[in-house]
Order: C-alpha cells, then structure tokens, then sequence
C-alpha cells in the first residue's frame, strides 16, 4: 500500500481480508504455478493470461456458477437500504448481494464504459471526477 502513498489506504480493506499472499496460494490450489521475477510483481510461470482464465473458468465451473455473458446490466433495485435485484437488457434478477466490477474508462472498446459509475450515481453515491490514470506517452527521438 506504501507505494501507492495517500491513496493506499483505500486498498485496506480489501487487502486485510484477502492479501496477496492469499491470493497466490488461491492459485496454487487451482493449479496455476505464480513467480516474481523482480520480486514485486507476480505472474503466471507460464506468462500467458489464459492460464489464469482457464483456471478461473475451470473454478467457476466447478462450483456451479452460471456466466451469462451478453447480459448488459441497467439498474440495480434497491427497496428500504437492500439490494433486490437488477435489470439486464433482457432479463430481471432477483438478489440480495451484487459486485459491482464494471472496470474504469481507460479502454472502452475491451467493453468497460463507465456503467458502473452512473449506475451508482443514480443511487446516490458520490462519483468523483474521473481522470485517466494510464495513457501512452509519444516521444520525439531527438538527433
Ligand atoms: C492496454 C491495457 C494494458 C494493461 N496491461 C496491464 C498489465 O500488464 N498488468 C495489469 O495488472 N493490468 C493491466 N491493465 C489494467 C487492467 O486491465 C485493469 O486494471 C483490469 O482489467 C481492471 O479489472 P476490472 O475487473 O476492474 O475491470 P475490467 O477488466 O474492465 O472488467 C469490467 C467488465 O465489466 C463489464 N461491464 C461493463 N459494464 C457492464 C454492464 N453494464 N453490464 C455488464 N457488464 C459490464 C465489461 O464488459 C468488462 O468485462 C491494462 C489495461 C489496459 C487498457
């Protein structure tokens, strides 16, 4: 967290419940081998992303999670304080536990467009200005 300064603390909690030292032996235990080369950050021995997706996929298979894909959610039901549901393009869900991880604005042709943040700002969450944290830099090679 130290090396994210102030705004580290915002991972607290996140990470106090499941760090990564716990992350990495969730991987072990679904069977993708993790190493860190430069000893900060980790990646699959294998260095491809389909490990992890395969793995992943492979877990939620097994424990009999429904992936419903083409399901654009629109509203999130909310009566007395509780979830109790939402609405997709085509269907309506009834629930009592939503996570909400609809990514930020820095692609979104990958499909992440900023959903989520009006979403929960019809909710009455506050929603900070938005600023891009990642962009590529065009440098000029000079002589
Ligand atoms: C070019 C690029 C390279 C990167 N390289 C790295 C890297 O090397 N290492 C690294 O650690 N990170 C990298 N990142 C950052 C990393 O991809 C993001 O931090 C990460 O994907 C964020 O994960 P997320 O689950 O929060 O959101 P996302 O991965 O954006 O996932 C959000 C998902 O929600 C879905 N969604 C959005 N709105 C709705 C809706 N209304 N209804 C239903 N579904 C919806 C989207 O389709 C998407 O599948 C990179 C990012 C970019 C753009």
């Amino acid at each position: 967290m130290k090396r994210f300064g102030r705004d580290g603390r915002f991972m607290q909690d996140a990470l106090g419940a499941f760090d990564h030292k716990q992350l990495i032996h969730f991987f072990d235990k679904i069977g993708v081998d993790t190493h860190a080369p430069d000893g900060y950050r980790v990646f699959p021995t294998s260095h491809s992303s389909i490990t992890i997706i395969k793995a992943l996929a492979d877990e939620m298979n097994h424990l009999g999670v429904d992936i419903l894909c083409g399901e654009k959610v629109e509203e999130i039901f909310i009566e007395a304080s509780k979830i109790k549901g939402l609405k997709t393009q085509n269907n309506t869900f009834n629930c009592s536990n939503i996570v909400l991880a609809t990514g930020g604005l820095g692609y979104p042709v990958l499909g992440a467009e900023g959903d989520g943040h009006s979403i929960v700002d019809k909710l009455g969450h506050k929603v900070t200005d938005l600023h891009p944290a990642m962009m590529p830099l065009k440098t000029k090679r000079l002589g």
